[in-house]
């Protein structure tokens, strides 16, 4: 088989057998394929889809290209989480210890940032000493011990998706539902738990933008999940607004923890409640209110905090950071933007703001490019709140030169729609999708 054989066939939309999807699967694990054929691939990917068949077996294939954990040893349900990724999208750090705290175990695989959205395991090394490339013996001792791991791909854990997600981050091949699924899933097989929670995220700072297409991938992933006999569970929730205030690794860290300490915003603590609940429900605990009822004591009872810095402690990191935030990498920089004119926030374009992030140094422009956990982005301001002119809308903080710094301001200010009247109140989930269909919020 010839790899430029199955570039041209996908390119010219054609359904590739599940041998040739293998033979590419082989080839990037064993670094036989060199990337720019792997680029070529997932662009033609990228432009002509793949069915749910080819989408099944690219998934199995990445699943099984390295070690898969076996969480049999563990008693229970064992339950693994992913989000589709968007702009301040700490809900994993949020939700899966107050889900722990509850006594189920969370055996959780996850990913680095990718373009505009910063990623679990950028979030989690933002902690000094913390160590997130675990072998699966390790990985497996952890959940065991305190309930909850969280890990990112290895060399010898879901390589082939360690290999094409870095290579998807730098030619533009994130936002392709087969991609996504296989991706998110492949990691979610791997890491052995017996149910999946997905988070899909929608809107302009998701990587699927629009309702409907968030709504296929749910059903693909949830589809790929019983295949693989896991039951799995999607809420399709909206990125139209960055979640929280905080964007950027360490700052996502931090409003994280500010979240268990019971020192966060509303809107961010109902998110984490609600989606830790969910989660509880999926896993079995008891119905929606008994687990709100559950999640919701376990927050406040500091519980879920003692379980992060468990978590934190048992995978190398200094868990003083929880108490000291000046222990976080720290920013030479901070920049005030203010508003240019008074009115309400009507809408913040979420891709932009990702963007300005991008620019003071969230992401990785190549890639083995070193990330700057430091920097990103305080919301000061967020869609509905007033501002007279002068008014900080938001603080930036980087570690880049002056030039950088005025773009990203552009961007941002760009990004930030001022009007007259308060703007519409947004949903914050739209949907939850399992095995017995749709139901719609
Ligand atoms: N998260 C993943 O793990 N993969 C993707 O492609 C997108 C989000």
């Amino acid at each position: 088989m010839l790899m430029y054989n199955l570039i041209l066939k996908k390119r010219d939309g054609g359904e590739l057998t599940k041998e040739e999807i293998d033979f590419f699967i082989d080839g990037v694990t064993a670094g036989a394929i060199p990337d720019y054929q792997i680029a070529a691939f997932l662009m033609a990917v990228y432009l002509m889809g793949m069915n749910s068949r080819e989408t099944t077996d690219l998934t199995l294939a990445m699943a099984g290209s390295g070690d898969m954990a076996d969480l049999s040893s563990i008693p229970g349900v064992k339950l693994d989480k992913h989000s589709t990724g968007g702009v301040g999208d700490k809900t994993t750090l949020m939700a899966t210890p107050i889900v722990a705290a509850a006594g189920i175990p969370i055996a959780k695989m996850t990913g680095k940032g990718m373009g505009h959205a910063c990623g679990t395991v950028d979030k989690l090394d933002a902690i000094p000493g913390m160590r997130t490339s675990l072998d699966k013996d390790e990985f497996v001792r952890i959940v065991k011990d305190i309930g909850i791991s969280i890990i990112g791909q290895t060399d010898n854990f879901v390589p082939a998706d360690k290999y094409i997600y870095a290579l998807r981050d730098v030619t533009a091949t994130v936002s392709s539902i087969p991609l996504i699924a296989s991706s998110v899933m492949s990691k979610k097989i791997a890491s052995g738990a017996d149910r999946i929670f997905l988070d899909v995220k929608t809107g302009g700072g998701a990587y699927i933008k629009e309702y409907t297409d968030s709504l296929e991938l749910a059903k693909i992933m949830v589809d790929i999940g019983r295949l693989a006999n896991r039951k799995t569970a999607a809420i399709i929730s909206n990125m139209d607004v960055p979640l929280g205030t905080h964007v950027g690794n360490a700052l996502e860290t931090i409003e994280a923890i500010s979240v268990l300490k019971n020192e966060a915003g509303k809107d961010l603590t109902d998110f984490a409640l609600f989606v830790a609940s969910r989660m509880m429900n999926l896993a079995g605990l008891g119905d929606m209110a008994a687990c709100e009822g559950i999640a919701e004591e376990k927050l406040r009872s500091g519980e879920a905090l003692s379980k992060l810095r468990r978590l934190i402690t048992a995978q190398g990191g200094d868990s003083a950071v929880i108490d000291d935030y000046s222990l976080m990498p720290k920013a030479n920089t901070v920049a005030e933007i203010k508003a240019e004119r008074t009115g309400y926030i009507r809408h913040m374009d979420t891709l932009r703001v990702g963007m300005a992030g991008f620019t003071l140094g969230t992401g990785r422009e190549s890639k083995d490019a070193p990330i700057d956990y430091s920097a990103g982005i305080i919301l000061r301001k967020k869609p509905g709140d007033y501002a007279a002119k002068g008014d900080i809308l938001a603080e930036f903080y980087t570690n880049k030169d002056d030039e950088a710094l005025s773009a990203a301001r552009e961007e941002f200010i760009g990004a930030v729609e001022i009007g007259d009247e308060p703007p519409p109140e947004q949903k914050l989930v739209y949907a939850y999708v399992d095995e017995t269909g749709i139901t719609e919020y």
